[in-house]
């Protein structure tokens, strides 16, 4: 062959590989935890008392800096940076496509005469105008003929990569809508403590502050960078567009079997490192599910800076991805057939006196608490599963959830047996007016929740948002998701719904009820109203997906009509109504999603187009061509008729070919057919589902007739890497 066979050297450069062990700066952890981070230590030793004491109470009661003191603390910061030898910085920040932006200057300027000084002050900590021109924004600086601008966010800590100062800030136009994630995120934060304090009060006038905590599961797959650079789908898209699934058992007859895990490890040691020097509290913890595929937890922190974290997590990941030949894949389905890659959202709500407020309690009085937080968690789903369901909605997230393989896209709340007994219990048990003896037998009850459910033993591992023992798991959001979108809406939702109960509960105490009589009634209510999000079955099974229809929950199976949420008026009342996101900043996300939504498929299907027609067809007509020449040799070796039957299986094979190449290339051309026709849609919903509808089916038809080929070809032909040596070459 005169073409480089691109497969066999991506094998044999795998197969070189030794694993790159790097030293951590110590063996003891706490050593080197956060020094890359503008913390508490750092501020103290750094900051003048006036600056240390602004920041902090910028931190914990928001309250504006002054421009003296954000001078005293830019100059501090640049002084702690330099000595951690930094030379530029940044505003960090995270645009609402891909993960975080970043504009570097230097702290170095000249000031004539051949002279220069280093310079960072309050204005440039404060405020920066990136080049935002490539950010999307949904037309809301065309509208508003308003540029945007960055703003520091005092909450996240300033910090170090590499040789830069990152200081995390917010994106929003001049006008003031947000740009990012970060801004309704920090407003979603501010509603949900304002609803929860005001609930805290009837339990315990102590609480002045409740932050809701995030604890982030991240699963990822690893492969080789030889393998990715050899499979232009993975590059160009983050998953495998073709492939043959693997043999099962493959992975124990492999011959490479042993190399991996220890490459993998050091990988794993070395970005665990970085992560620690970050402050992001990694815990050494990578099970491994799918072939290649690990997990990565932290210990839960703040809201605001878990989301951070994990921002940068991803970043961290796949810079030292790349100093250990690998390439990290954040794609929620890279493989078909096999795992895909979720991020699991652990969430709950802490009080400033330092209670978790999902976790059941010993006495009945703390417990009518948990149950207040608990089933106004539950009702708040339930009153708004679909802006929950479009928080996880993404072309790669479709494969996930919704698709051909399990889970449906169906939200539902999972709560384990004991509770579902106990809120069944409460329903029966408040039914009309209480006596008193059933008032002190239900309190009774209330205290006794068994300890049991603490440990997760009857955990669900299918529901999308399950209750696990002391907080929930919201589980459908994608491994490449930023968390603040899911969790802007979930804490929005909460306080919404807490804010409503509060109301409720108010009414009833005016009008003479006694508090707990109130709030155990409202609670009734809401336990009756809530029932058809409550699902403790196998929420893979088909069975579920009738029943759910049945309860008259949706099922909505595509992004771009899961997308439709954010323009209902209910929607922009909720988020209006919460301040978190004005009427033109939803409309802006949803025009974005829809057009980011739009790209991935044409993208996808661009790629496979090519590779289709420029790989895949040009290997199965050599191969075809081989076959052809034995039949011919045949036929002249043992004439005509001897050779019909000695050849009888060549035959067959190059007919079967013919008509795999036949249908690929129709199939392409069709393909790009309905693209142009797509692109020719002005109006975004439209030209998504377009998209959705009428080319991305042609992507798996045509991946079906190449996954035949893949079988039939001769192996050494096979230009492409296949999925068992991306999975399970070791
Ligand atoms: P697993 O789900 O694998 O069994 P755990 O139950 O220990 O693991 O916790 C999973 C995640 O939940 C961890 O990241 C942990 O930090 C987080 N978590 C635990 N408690 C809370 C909480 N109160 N709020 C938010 N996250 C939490
Ligand atoms: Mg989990």
């Amino acid at each position: 062959m005169s073409a480089p066979h691109l497969r066999a050297k991506a094998m044999s450069e795998v197969m070189s590989r030794r694993p790159r062990h790097s030293e951590p700066p110590s063996l003891k952890i706490s050593d080197f935890f956060g020094s890359s981070v503008f913390n508490e230590d750092a501020m103290r030793m750094f900051l003048t008392e006036d600056a240390y004491y602004a920041v902090r109470q910028a931190i914990h009661q928001g309250q504006r800096i002054e421009r003296k003191l954000a001078d005293q603390v830019a100059s501090g910061m640049k002084e702690w940076a330099s000595s951690k030898g930094a030379t530029h910085y940044t505003h960090w920040f995270q645009p609402l496509t891909g993960l975080s932006a970043e504009k570097h200057d230097a702290f170095f300027e000249p000031i004539g005469g051949g002279r220069s000084i280093e310079r960072f002050d309050g204005s440039m900590l404060v405020q920066q105008e990136p080049d935002a021109s490539s950010f999307p924004n949904g037309g809301i600086r065309n509208t508003f003929e308003a540029r945007g601008y960055t703003a520091w966010d005092p909450s996240s800590p300033a910090f170090i990569m590499g040789r830069t100062l990152c200081i995390p800030t917010i994106f929003i136009s001049y006008t003031g809508e947000a740009l990012d994630y970060k801004m309704p995120l920090l407003r979603a934060i501010h509603a949900i403590d304002k609803a929860a304090t005001t609930v805290c009060q009837y339990f315990d006038k102590d609480v002045n502050k409740v932050i809701a905590t995030l604890g982030w599961e991240q699963e990822y797959f690893l492969i080789d960078e030889a393998l990715y650079h050899a499979r232009p789908d993975i590059m160009m898209t983050g998953r495998a567009l073709f492939g043959h699934s693997p043999a099962k058992g493959q992975q124990l007859e492999d011959h490479y079997f042993g190399a991996i895990p220890e490459r993998a490890q050091a990988f794993m040691r070395d970005f665990e490192t970085e992560a620690l020097k970050l402050g992001i509290p990694v815990k050494t913890r990578h099970n491994e599910v799918a072939p290649n595929q690990f997990e990565c937890a932290p210990v839960f922190e703040e809201l605001n800076l878990a989301v951070d974290h994990n921002v940068l997590l991803m970043d961290v990941m796949e810079r030292t991805a790349r100093k250990h030949d690998f390439r990290v894949l954040l794609h929620e389905k890279p493989f078909a057939g096999v795992n895909g890659s979720g991020k699991h959202n652990n969430w709950s709500l802490a009080t400033s006196t330092g209670k978790n407020l999902l976790k059941p309690m010993k006495t009945p009085k703390e417990n009518l608490q948990f149950l207040t937080f608990f089933i106004n968690t539950i009702k708040a789903i339930h009153s708004h599963a679909d802006v929950l369901r479009a928080s996880i909605a993404s072309a790669n997230n479709d494969h996930r959830l919704g698709a051909n393989e399990a889970p449906p896209a169906i939200i539902s709340v999972f709560i384990g047996d004991h509770l579902g007994k106990l809120l069944d219990e409460l329903e029966r048990d408040i039914k009309g007016k209480m006596t008193a003896e059933a008032k002190t037998e239900l309190k009774l009850n209330i205290g006794r929740i068994p300890q049991i459910m603490l440990d997760n033993t009857d955990r669900n591992r299918t529901s999308p948002f399950a209750f696990t023992g002391n907080k929930f798991e919201f589980r459908a959001v994608g491994s490449s998701a930023n968390c603040a979108g899911p969790m802007t809406v979930l804490n929005t939702i909460v306080a919404k719904q807490l804010n409503d109960f509060a109301k409720e509960v108010d009414g009833m105490i005016k009008k003479g009820v006694k508090k707990d009589d109130a709030i155990l009634q409202v609670l009734r209510d809401l336990i009756v109203s809530s029932k058809s999000i409550r699902f403790e079955g196998n929420g893979y099974g088909d069975e579920w997906v009738k029943e759910a229809e049945k309860r008259g929950l949706s099922n909505i199976k595509d992004t771009p009509r899961a997308l439709d949420v954010w323009s209902r008026k209910e929607t922009m009342k909720l988020f209006g109504e919460m301040d978190v996101l004005s009427a033109v900043e939803l409309e802006a996300r949803h025009e974005i999603e829809l057009h980011s939504y739009m790209l991935k498929i044409q993208i996808e299907s661009r790629v496979c187009g090519d590779l289709a027609q420029n790989h895949i067809v040009p290997t199965a007509i050599t191969y075809q061509n081989r076959l052809i020449e034995n039949v011919r040799g045949l036929r002249d070796v043992l004439g005509v008729e001897k050779a019909k039957k000695a050849a009888a299986t060549q035959v067959k094979l190059i007919e079967e070919m013919s008509d795999h190449i036949g249908s690929i290339m129709t199939l392409t051309e069709d393909m790009i057919e309905a693209r142009k026709k797509a692109n020719g849609i002005e109006e975004s919903r439209a030209k998504a589902i377009a998209y959705c509808d009428t080319v991305k089916p042609y992507l798996d038809q045509i991946r079906n007739h190449s996954d035949k080929l893949e079988l039939l070809v001769d192996d050494e032909l096979w230009q492409l890497p296949k999925l068992r040596e991306v999975l399970f070459t070791r």
